[in-house]
């Protein structure tokens, strides 16, 4: 299977891994040693190996990894799901942004996954 089409299927058993479900969400400082969740720290490393090919961009700016430095990490598991995961990086300067503003662009990047869904631990 090609690399794209690997993904396509990863993201196609993700998606149904969260249908009619919930995620279980983490936001990791991107300097913070993951080598105690070899899951993290293998989706970390496998985003970082496909920057040249995906041009992935920060959530809350839209700037390419090709040329900002990613801050941290929003990791997104469905329970129960114990090697599968998704991953969305927030760029150092975003990372200064307020709370609320970083939690506004995670739920709008997240509701990609489940439709109207949000934070059930928001204070
Ligand atoms: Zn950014």
């Amino acid at each position: 299977m090609s690399n794209r089409a690997q993904r396509r299927s990863d993201t196609r058993a993700f998606r149904h891994q969260v249908q009619h479900g919930h995620m279980v969400t983490h936001l990791v400082d991107a300097k913070a040693d993951l080598s105690a969740h070899p899951i993290l720290e293998r989706i970390v490393a496998a985003w970082r190996a496909a920057i040249p090919q995906r041009r992935p961009f920060c959530f809350g700016c839209r700037a390419n990894f090709a040329d900002v430095q990613p801050g941290a990490y929003l990791f997104a598991l469905p329970p129960g799901a114990a090697d599968i995961a998704s991953v969305s990086v927030l760029c150092v300067e975003c990372c200064d942004l307020p709370p609320e503003a970083i939690e506004r662009e995670a739920v709008s990047l997240l509701r990609q996954l489940i439709p109207n869904g949000r934070f059930l631990d928001r204070r």
